[in-house]
């Protein structure tokens, strides 16, 4: 079986689980669970809050109108949905778009890391507050988007992560689409350095 094949299949069997998971609240209130989709081997895989009302209408990720503008802003860097995976911090839907708790982040956070295990991506994106406090709890987005920081995350070891904005803090804000935009064109770059560094250390 190929690496692909065998990540595709690890993909699909932690979905089904994803799909029966009631470990919390969040559960009892959402149409669909979202675990996320794309390229199973992708080298970047970006990681947003949790489903709106279409993801959770439709159980894919980032279908509404910041998922138009997220699609935007891969091909503005040569990329598409299959060339990435996309996923949440959490898999349902918190009622009425409110934030989600600390114990609902903490419940759906073995999923995630699953499917970074799986996936294995030389670069992961967050997109929003939510994300990246997952990763760099101690850390203010407004002083590190737009960085490559790497650290070591428990059970998963050394990560590179590439800090943005959320895509919907954009749709009302043209100066924060500006930026977003600026940070997102950083990203082959950074992809580039990643891969030079793993190429030499692979010698
Ligand atoms: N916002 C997110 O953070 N995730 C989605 O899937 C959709 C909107």
């Amino acid at each position: 079986m190929s690496n692909i094949e065998n990540a595709e299949e690890k993909l699909i069997a932690l979905n089904k689980k994803i799909l029966a998971c009631s470990q919390c609240a969040l559960r009892t209130g959402c149409k669909n669970v979202v675990p996320g989709e794309g390229c199973a081997t992708t080298k970047i895989m970006f990681i947003g809050e949790g489903p709106g009302a279409k993801e959770d209408a439709t159980g894919h990720p980032f279908v509404g109108a910041s998922g138009k503008f997220l699609d935007e802003m891969l091909a503005s860097i040569n990329l598409k949905r299959p060339d990435i995976y996309i996923a949440n911090v959490v898999k349902c839907r918190p009622p009425n778009n409110r934030d989600p708790l600390p114990e609902e982040v903490t419940a759906c956070w073995p999923w995630l890391l699953e499917q970074i295990k799986i996936i294995q991506p030389q670069l992961i994106v967050t997109l929003g507050r939510y994300s990246m406090e997952r990763f760099f709890p101690q850390q203010k987005i407004s002083q590190i988007h737009g960085k490559a920081l790497r650290r070591k995350v428990n059970r998963l070891g050394h990560q590179v992560f590439y800090i943005s904005f959320h895509p919907a803090a954009a749709l009302y804000n043209g100066s924060m689409r500006e930026t977003l935009i600026k940070d997102f064109k950083r990203i082959p770059k950074v992809l580039k350095v990643i891969e030079k560094e793993s190429s030499k250390q692979s010698r």
